[in-house]
């Protein structure tokens, strides 16, 4: 209800009257309402839309409103698109980690994990995201580090043909990280070491026992002249032995600690194989024919390792040939790039040691080794020279029948007057 002041119009007289009109007041407030609920439902679907998507007309509060809004939607836009950065660099750093990382909840579902640590556990991110790491990972050894909540250690384990160290760092509350570090290598290098290791100590022990026993023989007990000569000749025989044996190991462990390539001198080697020829025949001596053909090839490398590897190919040819055969030299170039071949028509190798012929002490005929003064390290210091100077090694070879080593050298190894 509302009071009215009317003026009559017969006189001056005025009097109060009351009207009422709640009608039209209820339609102000529908209308009012109505723009309000509609400016509701404008930023309902504005906010739905894109980023950038043009903003519905508005006055009053109502602009004010979108003004602020507008501002925090394109802050809040902004936010989103560095995190998303920040997740594609993330992921990008830790899949080219050499080390796995796991993210697992706090009972242990995987929830992301790097390529790294799915090649050391063998999981696949799609398929096993949501379930149970120690449900995917069944060695006893892990589950039992995952269930015992001590953390403190790495657990070294293994997996298929991989060893991995793993270790769980707690991070946030209710997450966990699994590092993953595979040590197959150095587990690999351990045992090489360890191996090298007892094979040197037995191979030195040997001489070292013959040349003690005639020592204490000596000097517990009178000799004639004659004897003690004999027996001093193969105390020095021995001695030679222990010489030869801790040069190769010096030269094998001194190749094996070069990271870099070798020097690229040039290396003339026609004149080299000459003089490694003369060597092989004063080796033989007069018991094999011995043959080079070579064409003026140069490499480019370090000569006192090509020498090397090359003397010992010569010198086993010589040594693995019974007495009245032969052996050939050839060098030159091939399809392949430059060759070199020694070829013989000595005792050959059967094919099931083939592959293990360039292994530190590896030998099929011990015997044979020893008393042609091997050391069991010549193969596998060719193998080194020829890897640091990118060459390849092929053996061929036939029990009874013959043996061919070949090395091909690629042709950026030349010298550059081939080039
Ligand atoms: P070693 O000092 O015993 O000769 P190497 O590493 O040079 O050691 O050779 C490894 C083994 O390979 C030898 O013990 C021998 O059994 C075999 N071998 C190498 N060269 C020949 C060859 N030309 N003919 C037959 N056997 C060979």
């Amino acid at each position: 209800m509302v009071w009215f002041v009317v003026v009559d119009r017969s006189g001056d007289r005025c009097h109060l009257r009351h009207q009422d009109r709640s009608g039209f007041f209820s339609l102000s407030l529908a209308v009012l309402l109505f723009l309000q609920m509609w400016s509701l439902y404008q930023i309902e679907r504005w906010i739905d839309r894109p980023p950038g998507a043009p903003r519905p007309r508005t006055w009053g509060l109502w602009r004010h409103a979108f003004d602020r809004l507008e501002d925090i939607r394109l802050e809040d836009d902004r936010s989103r698109a560095e995190m998303a950065e920040w997740l594609a660099r993330f992921r990008q750093t830790m899949s080219l980690l050499p080390d796995g990382v796991v993210i697992v909840d706090g009972v242990m579902h995987l929830e992301w994990c790097n390529p790294a640590a799915q090649k050391h556990l063998g999981l696949n991110l799609e398929r096993d995201e949501g379930r149970l790491l120690t449900n995917l990972i069944r060695s006893p050894d892990f589950v039992d580090y995952m269930l015992s909540g001590r953390f403190d250690r790495p657990l070294p384990f293994v997996h298929g043909d991989r060893k991995i160290l793993v270790e769980l760092i707690s991070f946030e509350n209710r997450r966990q990280i699994l590092v993953t570090h595979d040590v197959t290598q150095n587990e690999k290098a351990d045992i090489m070491r360890r191996d090298f290791i007892a094979n040197a100590s037995h191979e030195l022990r040997t001489p070292l026992t013959v040349i003690n026993g005639f020592l204490e023989h000596a000097l517990s007990s009178e000799m004639s002249a004659e004897t003690r000569q004999q027996q001093l000749r193969l105390m020095a025989e021995q001695a030679q032995r222990m010489h030869r044996l801790v040069a190769d190991m010096l030269t094998l462990t001194r190749l094996e600690s070069l990271v870099q390539q070798a020097s690229a001198d040039t290396v003339r080697i026609k004149p080299l194989l000459n003089r490694l020829v003369e060597e092989a025949m004063a080796l033989s001596a007069g018991r094999h024919s011995i043959s080079l053909m070579a064409q003026e090839v140069d490499l480019k490398g370090n000569h006192d390792e090509l020498e090397s590897a090359f003397a010992n190919l010569l010198s086993n040819a010589v040594r693995y040939t019974p007495e009245g055969g032969h052996v050939a030299v050839i060098w030159g170039m091939e399809n392949d790039g430059a060759t070199l071949r020694v070829i013989d028509d000595g005792i050959g190798i059967a094919a099931e040691h083939l592959d293990r012929l360039t292994e530190r002490f590896y030998r099929v005929d011990k015997t044979r080794s020893r008393s042609t003064q091997g050391t069991g390290l010549g193969l596998a210091i060719v193998k080194h020279v020829l890897l640091r100077h990118r060459a390849n090694l092929h053996i061929t070879s036939e029990y009874a029948k013959g043996s061919c080593f070949k090395v091909i050298f690629q042709r950026a190894q030349l010298a550059s007057r081939q080039d």
